[in-house]
């Protein structure tokens, strides 16, 4: 028995075959979900709707979170679509370079505004949205990373952004229990994915990870998949709130060097 036959789910997020949309929507496919998928802009459909259509998708939409009346239109058409949601999929981030150079210190207030609204804002306008049609049982989702919690450098404002992301994920859950939906955060290790790029010396943190990581294992779409399907099956059907690590262990750590050099 699949874990999600029969549940229809929408997730936003998807950039290329490398984004952590893409591995969920795999593999809740495989769990035998019925997917929709949004992308932020028509620059990327060409490479978004090959990858639809290789799983047989058909509603592919484009809409950019920062807009109501597109987020508006999209829900619209899923509903006269679908009728029903079971699951929300929130993979969407976006800070301007420059504010991801040097210090947090120096981040703009237009910077700060955009990474707010684009990587915050937008899981709450997708959670009012999808409200009215998810029924008790339903799930929203949304991926974080571990510089909410600590300094990672040049993760500046991106990370003052996840902590944010983590409380509207409580204060959702909070709102959301009592109608049986459920509200969590997945928070992944590094992979290299679209956004990932454009955090300077990206690799180098990658390296540090897979060096000291207590599993010793990278991070792979597919293993934030996996997460993403038992969260939001019946199996977890007592957690909200929660931010779930899929890092091979790196949280735990309280001193980062490798242990051979100690
Ligand atoms: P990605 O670049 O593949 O995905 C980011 C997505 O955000 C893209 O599809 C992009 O089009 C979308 N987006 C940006 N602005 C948007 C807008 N205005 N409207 C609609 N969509 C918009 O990279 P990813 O690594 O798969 O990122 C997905 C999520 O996972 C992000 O929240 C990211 O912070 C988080 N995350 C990534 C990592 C990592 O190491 N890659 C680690 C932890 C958490």
């Amino acid at each position: 028995m699949s874990l999600l036959n029969g549940k229809n789910v929408l997730i936003f997020g998807v950039a290329n075959d490398h984004s952590i949309a893409w591995g969920i929507a795999k593999e809740m496919h495989n769990e035998g979900a019925t997917i929709a998928l949004s992308y932020a802009a028509e620059i990327l459909e060409r490479r978004v709707k090959p990858l639809a259509e290789s799983i047989g998708v058909t509603f592919v939409e484009e809409c950019d979170v920062t807009s109501d009346d597109q987020i508006d239109q999209l829900f619209a058409k899923m509903e006269k679509e679908f009728g029903t949601l079971d699951i929300l999929v929130h993979a969407i981030a976006f800070a301007n370079r420059e504010d991801l150079l040097g210090r947090y210190l120096d981040t703009s207030r237009e910077g700060f505004r955009l990474a707010m609204d684009v990587s915050v804002y937008s899981f709450t306008a997708l959670a009012r949205a999808s409200r009215p049609l998810m029924k008790p049982g339903g799930s929203m989702v949304t991926m974080t990373y571990y510089g909410s919690q600590k300094v990672i450098p040049r993760y500046n404002v991106m990370g003052v952004a996840k902590a944010a992301l983590e409380a509207t994920v409580r204060y959702l859950a909070a709102d959301l229990g009592p109608e049986g939906i459920r509200v969590n955060a997945l928070s992944a290790g590094p992979i290299r994915t679209l956004a990932a790029a454009g955090i300077p010396k990206f690799k180098q943190l990658h390296r540090e990870f897979m060096q000291v990581a207590p599993l010793r294992e990278g991070i792979t779409p597919k293993d934030i998949g996996d997460a993403a399907v038992w969260i939001s099956s019946d199996k977890a059907s007592k957690i909200t709130g929660e931010v779930l690590f899929i890092d091979s262990g790196y949280n735990i750590l309280g001193l980062t060097v490798p242990t051979d050099s100690l």
